[in-house]
């Protein structure tokens, strides 16, 4: 018997049937997985770009107000109202309070 090259199932016996069934699901379940990922990492970047483009930070040691890059927004330290920056006026790294703008 000759095989074509597309995924046909119920071609073979039982067993190879059934193989190539769990084939075709594990497939889908990749897919599925991959956009499922894809999904939550542009929904993650989208809600972390809108919260960086809405906050300012004030250093609590020269009072500057700034906003630090994107990078050093997502990546520093942080508590629910503050977030340890570096200020780009006095150099000096402390937890500098956050508002919104
Ligand atoms: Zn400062």
């Amino acid at each position: 018997m000759i095989m074509t090259a597309g995924y046909r199932c119920g071609k073979g016996t039982d067993m190879e049937d059934q193989k190539c069934k769990e084939k075709k699901l594990k497939k889908k379940v990749g897919l599925l997985v991959l956009i499922d990922v894809i999904c939550e990492v542009t929904i993650a970047f989208t809600i972390l770009n809108e919260v960086h483009d809405h906050t300012l930070y004030e250093c609590p040691e020269c009072g500057v107000k700034f906003v630090p890059t994107l990078k050093e927004f997502a990546f520093a330290n942080h508590t629910p109202k503050t977030r340890k920056l570096t200020c780009p006026n006095c150099g000096s790294k402390e937890y500098c309070e956050e508002s919104y703008r």
